[in-house]
């Protein structure tokens, strides 16, 4: 729990386990964890333990790690579940570890170990949460696996079995916030999140990603700009679909053009940032093309909005990034950002690709003339 003199005041609490390294998916074709028999070396799944193990290294050793204070998480227990997610979801995942685990959706496996690990992702995001609403600290980081941002109330998907953020969300509420913006950067759209929360105004979910759509019965969102939630939820869903090779300055523009104003206007008292290094250009996931620079930008700009919005608190929570090395620089990047230093602490190893931000640019255009005409809070000044 040390805390670097001269970082005094701009710290961030960083919560881990151990355990959730134990949370082992297997090899495969990619993520299908099958072996067709044609390769002599199959890759491991892409949600492995390794991505976590470096993007833990490089926090506990890369020149960021002055500025970082290290907490210890715990398993969440099964009442505090049910506030995101249904009993009978819950009762059938404590079952399917109970007989030894098995494939819950496509690419979702849960084997021995995992469930242990998925509660320790819950409750140690719950944690940080806690850590934050109880003004110990002001900048909170959950580094979690397996992520969760695809797991809705009722349904596994994408590699998620529960979804911390969500539940955090929900404690926040239930601790006394009046109003919760999450910021979704991970590649893929944060469905979970934005089912869970889909009815309420209580919650803006602001989801960018890669323009994927539906991807089988585990993900039946389109995560298109026209799913805007519902009832008194309407205009509180915000999905800013992205094309493929966006990269930092399409991400900055949908940042500042987007999430900022709509943030400014729903004016939260807590802020979430749920990244995702899947968005980075060497992703094997994704087609987004972010750097380091784009992370760093997009740390500050959040940061910001936590600083004029919800008194500079923020937590910021785990999800994808599959790039067993480059994931971990992104997050580096991104903690900078959010800690607003004035220089980049270490550069970018392996990113040199020209980008094009036009077509970006286009399509954030058009997507805030859509959200102008339809979304009630977003309308006029
Ligand atoms: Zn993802």
């Amino acid at each position: 729990m040390a805390d670097a003199g001269g970082c005094r005041g701009n710290r961030i609490d960083v919560f881990w386990e151990e355990g959730m390294l134990c949370h082992d998916t297997g090899r495969g074709m990619f993520d299908t964890g099958m072996d067709p028999g044609f390769l002599d070396v199959l890759e491991k799944h892409p949600e492995n333990p390794d991505r976590i193990k470096n993007m833990l290294s490089i926090l506990k050793r890369g020149p960021i790690s002055p500025y970082i204070s290290w907490h210890l998480g715990r398993p969440a227990l099964l009442p505090e579940l049910l506030s995101f997610h249904s009993q009978e979801y819950i009762n059938g995942l404590v079952e399917a570890d109970s007989k030894g685990g098995k494939m819950i959706c496509e690419g979702t496996f849960l084997n021995p170990g995992s469930w242990n690990a998925a509660l320790l992702a819950a409750g140690t995001t719950l944690s940080a949460m806690k850590h934050v609403l109880d003004g110990h600290g002001k900048l909170a980081y959950a580094l979690v696996r397996p992520p969760g941002h695809h797991a809705q109330p009722t349904q596994a998907d994408g590699y998620c079995f529960l979804n911390n953020a969500g539940l955090a969300v929900k404690l926040a509420l239930d601790s006394g916030c009046k109003k919760v913006a999450v910021i979704d950067i991970d590649v893929h759209y944060g469905n979970g999140t934005a089912e869970g929360f889909y009815q309420s105004d209580k919650v803006l979910t602001i989801s960018l990603h890669m323009n994927h759509g539906s991807w089988g019965p585990s993900h039946p969102q389109t995560g298109s700009v026209d799913e805007l939630g519902e009832g008194e939820g309407f205009g509180y869903n915000l999905n800013i679909p992205l094309p493929n090779g966006t990269g930092d300055n399409g991400y900055v523009c949908a940042m500042i053009e987007l999430v900022v104003p709509a943030v400014h206007k729903f004016e939260p008292d807590m802020l979430f940032l749920v990244v995702g290094q899947d968005s980075s250009a060497f992703d094997p996931n994704g087609r987004q093309c972010l750097t380091m620079d784009g992370y760093r930008d997009i740390g500050r700009i959040v940061r910001s909005l936590a600083d004029r919005h919800s008194s500079g608190r923020l937590l910021v929570v785990q999800e994808g990034g599959y790039h067993i090395t480059y994931s971990a620089y992104c997050l580096h990047a991104t903690l900078e950002g959010v800690l607003d230093l004035p220089e980049p602490l270490l550069s970018d190893p392996i990113a040199h690709y020209p980008e094009d931000e036009a077509f970006a640019a286009e399509v954030v255009r058009s997507i805030k003339k859509y959200q102008e005409g339809i979304v009630p809070f977003l309308k006029g000044d």
